[in-house]
């Protein structure tokens, strides 16, 4: 296929390059970076000409929705925008809504499994958008990923992604202050482990990702929490569920105070470039009130 591919940061390059190396046709653009190997195009529209998919790969849904307005009227008739961004869910329908109206396929397919997924092309997609583009794009998804999952109409993909990150969030910090509980019983950290992996409190972040150093498998906190998975990004998706839940009238009462005790973490902490799972030494220093 011919690709335009816009937006070739962290994430983008990678993806870009793996679907270089599959045999695909592709054409980037990004205002700033320039990587090797990957044809360049002098802007965004030039990058969508005559491409059969236009993958974008932006911070957010405001760029998103400015990215957007320059590429549809350059795209080809039945073409498919595919946004793999982390966007509000409103930006993600408006902007499908546009391409849909201007003859054009869209989809919304935010990904999980970071900068690390990218390069080994094992990313999961969680797509929203019609049946027929999702058929179109899967070929792509399975080279750029090991999982799509169709969730539904335009804007699903952002909702599954949004979803899923503000249980995340909420996890790690139950785990987090469990763990730093658990210190000041006196309880050892490995007999923690050990009772919590294989009882009813077990997690993805206690047993896959666990946030004490030294404490099963491999992970951030065992490198002196170098994301991984930075809390500054938990912070910009635990903001999206929020801002999400208030447009659906939801009560997300967990989701909010997460979003709060990230944001304190991340702007009037030492949060900023750490692990998400750096909220650990966060609360072993705290006292009560
Ligand atoms: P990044 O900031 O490294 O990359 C974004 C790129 O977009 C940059 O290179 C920037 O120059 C470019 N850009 C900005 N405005 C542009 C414009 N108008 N036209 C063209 N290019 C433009 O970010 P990233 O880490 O690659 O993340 C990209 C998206 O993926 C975000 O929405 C993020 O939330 C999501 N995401 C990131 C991770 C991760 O671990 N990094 C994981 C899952 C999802």
């Amino acid at each position: 296929m011919k690709i335009g591919f816009i937006g070739l940061g962290n994430m983008g390059s990678p993806m870009a390059a793996n679907l270089v190396a599959a045999g695909h046709e592709v054409v980037g653009y990004d205002t700033v970076v320039r990587p090797e190997g990957i044809t360049m195009a002098t802007s965004s529209a030039a990058a969508a000409r005559d491409a059969d998919v236009v993958i974008t790969m932006l911070p957010n849904g405001a760029i998103l929705r400015i990215v957007a307005s320059e590429v549809i009227p350059a795209m080809k008739p039945g073409a498919i925008l595919l946004d793999c961004s982390t966007v509000d869910v409103e930006a993600a329908r408006e902007v499908a809504a546009n391409a849909v109206a201007a003859g054009l396929g869209a989809l919304d397919a935010p990904v999980s499994g970071g900068i690390g997924g990218a390069g080994a092309g094992t990313l999961t997609f969680m797509v929203g958008g019609s049946a027929e583009a999702f058929d179109t794009a899967k070929p792509l998804f399975d080279i750029m990923g090991q999982k799509a999952v169709h969730c539904g109409p335009s804007g699903n993909g952002q909702a599954a992604k949004i979803c899923n990150n503000m249980i995340l969030g909420i996890t790690m910090i139950g785990t987090c202050e469990a763990f730093a509980l658990a210190d000041k019983l006196g309880l050892d950290r490995q007999a923690m482990f050990d009772v919590v992996s294989t009882s009813s409190g077990y997690s993805w972040t206690m047993n896959a990702y666990c946030p004490a150093p030294g404490i099963g498998p491999q992970s951030p906190a065992d490198n002196d929490y170098q994301p991984g998975f930075a809390a500054d990004l938990m912070l910009k998706d635990l903001r999206l569920s929020q801002q999400a839940a208030e447009a659906a009238d939801a009560d997300t009462p967990l989701g909010l105070a997460a979003t709060e005790l990230y944001a304190r973490f991340v702007e009037d902490e030492d949060g900023a470039g750490m692990d998400f799972s750096a909220m650990l030494p966060r609360f072993e220093r705290r006292s009560r009130g």
